[in-house]
């Protein structure tokens, strides 16, 4: 089993970290937040105290970060441009933006080691469980040696393609969840104005054509029931669809629907901060 170093134990980091010690392997975290370092310890997961202190001996490096630039930084901080030796791959799990990943790893790859964007899907409870759907861009080959450590992380790796590749599939999916968050939430609201409650109406969408994962899922488990809590925050779905639409613009994709769904959520910012979890954004009430 391989030695893993994983960097940034927040919502999903921990949880990943803990379903890699799970699966067998030798796990060392660290976060740059003092109490995110309490609650691995209190999950006895062993810590040390910097980003190059988890990188030395670990064959490999899981990023669970929020931003491209915390990513950036925390694989210079790594220093394995400097470190020879076997070849280590880095597993960006962040939802992080294409050209760094590219650039990332065409710097990795001259030095010696590897970098996978691989970002995931299906929030904390697939974390948890070890059931991530991961979609991968870098070398395939990279990919097999990272292999048994994804299989620990995830129950659905997709390739996708060569670097970034696996950026473009996360920020075309999470544009999809950002717009069905709205139109279904719009459509159970015309739904009960007409006299049909969202209770009686949800059953057909899901058995018919209307269904999407916020129907089968968000809207059932935290929308309804008005828990608001799936660990995905107000803060990055406004990032995740603020970077699809700079890719549908540096790829001079013009996306007509998409640009209104990304100023609604861009307008939400008036009335829900970051961290608040975004399933409240079609609550009914
Ligand atoms: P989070 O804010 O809970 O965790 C991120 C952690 O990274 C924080 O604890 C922060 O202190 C730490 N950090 C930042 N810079 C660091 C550095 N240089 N070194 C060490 N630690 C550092 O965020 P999250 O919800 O866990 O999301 C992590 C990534 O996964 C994001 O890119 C997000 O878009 C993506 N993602 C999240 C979900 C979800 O449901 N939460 C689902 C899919 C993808």
């Amino acid at each position: 089993m391989a030695k893993v170093s994983v960097i940034g134990l927040g919502n999903m980091g921990l949880p990943m970290a803990l379903s890699l010690r799970r699966g067998g392997h030798d796990v060392t975290g660290f976060d740059l937040s003092r109490v995110r370092m309490e609650e691995a310890s209190s999950e006895n997961l062993r810590t040390v105290g910097s980003v190059k202190e988890a990188s030395l001996e670990a064959d490999f490096i899981v990023l669970s970060l929020p931003q491209a630039r915390n990513v950036a930084a925390a694989v210079s901080e790594a220093g394995l441009k400097n470190l020879g030796g076997k070849r280590r791959v880095v597993i960006d799990t962040s939802t992080s933006e294409v050209e760094t990943s590219r650039r990332i790893a065409r710097e990795l790859d001259d030095a010696g080691h590897g970098f996978l964007d691989a970002p995931v899907s299906g929030g904390t409870p697939a974390a948890a469980a070890g059931t991530l759907t991961m979609m991968i861009g870098g070398k395939k080959s990279d990919l097999e040696l990272a292999r048994p450590v994804l299989d620990a992380l995830g129950k659905n790796i997709q390739y996708v393609g060569p670097s970034g590749a696996g950026n473009v599939a996360k920020l075309v999916n999470n544009l999809l969840v950002a717009a069905h968050m709205i139109t279904t939430s719009e459509a159970l609201k015309l739904s009960i104005a007409a006299g049909v409650p969202a209770e009686a109406i949800l059953p057909v969408l899901n058995a018919a054509t209307g269904r999407s994962a916020v129907s089968e899922l968000h809207v059932p488990k935290w929308i309804l029931s008005e828990t608001f809590n799936s660990g995905f925050t107000f803060g990055l779905m406004r990032k995740d669809v603020r970077l699809a639409l700079e890719l549908a613009k540096a790829v001079s994709s013009k996306l007509p629907l998409s640009e209104h769904v990304a100023a609604l959520w861009r307008e939400s910012e008036d009335r829900f901060e970051d961290s608040v979890d975004f399933t409240r954004f079609a609550a009914l009430h």
